[in-house]
C-alpha cells in the first residue's frame, strides 16, 4: 500500500491520551527505583475494582496474559473445546490452543451487530464445551443474557474479553462482571493504556485468587511481601508464569483510569460525527448505529457496500492522510487456524460475507469533530468513485 510514513498521516487509526500526568506519575515510580508490581499495581488494582464494582481485580502484563490466566483456570484439558467469535482478535484462540484445547468458531450476529451469536453459540455446544467467550467489539456488549442461558445449560464458563469495553455499564452492572472471569487489556491503541497491561476480574474469589498466584509462578510469596517481611521463603502448589505488570506500566494505567470519562465523551461526539456525515452513503453499514445502551466507543467500523474494492479505499483514504485498519481477519482466515478442528462447525455466513468488507476508521480522542466530518467525507468520495 502506498501509504504515507506515520508522521504523514493527517488523522491517526488510534492515538492516546499520555501527558504530563502520565509523565509525572512515571517519574515518580522511577525515582522510587521499585519498579516490578508492587505498590503502584495494588493500588490499581483497587482502583479499577472499586470503578468496575467488585471487591478486587488483578493487575497482568497484557490482555493476552488476562485471556491466557482465564483459560489456565479452567483447567483446559486436550479435547475441551471453548466456543468464541470468528470475528475476534487472534489472541482469544490462541491462548484455547496453546492449552491444547479447541477454539470454535461461532458466527456474529450480522452486519450491522458484530457481537457473537448465541444462536450459533447454543449450537456449536457439545458434551466437550467448557467455555463460551463473549468479546464486546468495539465496546458494545455482546448478548450476556442470551450466552449466560447458554453457559448455565450446559455448566460451561462464561469469559468475557472486554479489551474493547473497559467501565461500559450493561443490565445494571459492568462489562467484565457479567460473566465469571473478565479480561481486560492496556495494550497502547486501547482506550485506558499502560503501554502494555492487562486486568483480571473474576466472580469466585478463588478463582481470582488462583489467577492471582499463577501470574507470578504461583509463588506463595512475592519479592514485594519478601522485601517487607524479611522471610525469604516461598512455596509453589500450581503452576504458574511470569504476567506481572511493572510499577510504571501500573501508575500509567491509573492516571489513564482517570481519564476515560472524558475519553468517553469526546468519542461519542466522534461517533455521532461519523454516523451523521455517512448516513448519506448508500448501502453502507454502520454496525451498532441502531444501539441505545453505554459502549466504550473503542473502534469506529463501517461495513462497505458487497463488491468494494476495500484495498482502493483505503488507498483513497491513505491519499487523503486518513490511517484505516481491519478489526480483524476472521480467525479462521489466518493460516494457523485454517485447517483446526473447530473452524469448520459453523456456516460462519455472516462472518465470511462481511470479512471482506470490514473497514476500521479512525477514532481517538485526540481528534475533533472536524477530523471525523473529514475522516468521513473522505470515505464518501471514495465510494462515490467505485
Ligand atoms: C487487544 C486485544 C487483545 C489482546 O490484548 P493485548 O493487551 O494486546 O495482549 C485480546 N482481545 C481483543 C479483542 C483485543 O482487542
Amino acid at each position: 500500500m502506498s501509504a504515507p510514513p506515520a508522521r504523514h498521516w493527517r488523522i491517526t487509526l488510534a492515538d492516546n491520551t499520555v501527558d504530563e500526568h502520565e509523565i509525572a506519575a512515571v517519574t515518580e515510580v522511577l525515582r522510587s527505583r521499585w519498579l516490578s508490581a508492587g505498590a503502584q499495581t495494588a493500588a490499581f488494582e483497587r482502583e479499577f475494582a472499586d470503578r468496575i464494582g467488585t471487591d478486587d481485580a488483578v493487575a497482568v502484563s497484557s490482555g493476552t496474559a488476562a485471556l491466557h490466566l482465564a483459560m489456565m483456570a479452567l483447567d483446559l484439558r486436550p479435547g475441551d473445546e471453548v466456543i468464541m467469535p470468528a470475528l475476534t482478535f487472534v489472541a482469544g484462540a490462541a491462548v484455547v490452543a496453546l492449552a491444547g484445547a479447541i477454539p470454535v468458531l461461532a458466527d456474529v450476529r450480522a452486519p450491522d451487530d458484530l457481537t457473537v451469536d448465541p444462536v450459533d453459540v447454543a449450537r456449536l455446544v457439545t458434551g466437550q464445551t467448557r467455555a463460551v467467550v463473549a468479546m464486546h467489539y468495539a465496546g458494545y456488549p455482546a448478548d450476556l443474557a442470551a450466552l449466560r442461558a447458554v453457559t448455565d445449560r450446559h455448566g460451561a464458563v462464561l469469559v468475557e474479553d472486554a479489551a474493547h469495553a473497559p467501565m461500559v455499564e450493561h443490565d445494571g452492572r459492568m462489562l467484565g462482571t457479567h460473566g465469571d472471569i473478565g479480561c481486560f487489556s492496556f495494550f497502547a491503541t486501547k482506550n485506558v493504556t499502560a503501554g502494555e497491561g492487562g486486568m483480571v476480574v473474576a466472580r469466585d474469589d478463588a478463582v481470582r485468587d488462583r489467577i492471582r498466584l499463577a501470574r507470578s509462578h504461583h509463588l506463595t510469596t512475592s519479592t514485594w511481601d519478601r522485601l517487607r517481611s524479611g522471610d525469604a521463603s516461598y512455596d509453589v502448589a500450581g503452576f504458574g508464569l511470569n504476567y506481572r505488570p511493572t510499577e510504571v506500566a501500573a501508575a500509567l494505567g491509573r492516571v489513564q483510569l482517570g481519564k476515560l470519562p472524558l475519553d468517553r465523551e469526546r468519542r461519542r461526539s466522534l461517533v455521532a460525527t461519523y454516523r451523521e456525515v455517512l448516513a448519506a452513503a448508500p448501502e453502507l453499514v454502520l454496525p451498532f448505529a441502531g444501539r441505545t445502551g453505554d459502549s466504550a466507543l473503542h473502534l469506529m467500523p463501517v461495513v462497505l457496500p458487497a463488491g468494494t474494492d476495500r484495498g482502493a479505499v483505503r488507498e483513497g483514504l491513505a491519499a487523503a492522510g486518513v490511517q484505516t485498519s481491519v478489526h480483524y481477519p476472521p480467525v479462521h482466515h489466518l493460516s494457523a487456524y485454517r485447517s483446526s478442528p473447530g473452524a469448520g462447525r459453523s456456516a460462519l455466513t455472516v462472518t465470511n460475507a462481511v470479512a471482506a468488507r470490514l473497514l476500521s476508521l479512525p477514532l481517538h480522542s485526540r481528534m475533533s469533530d472536524d477530523d471525523a466530518a473529514l475522516a468521513a467525507a473522505a470515505l464518501l468520495r471514495c465510494l462515490r468513485q467505485r
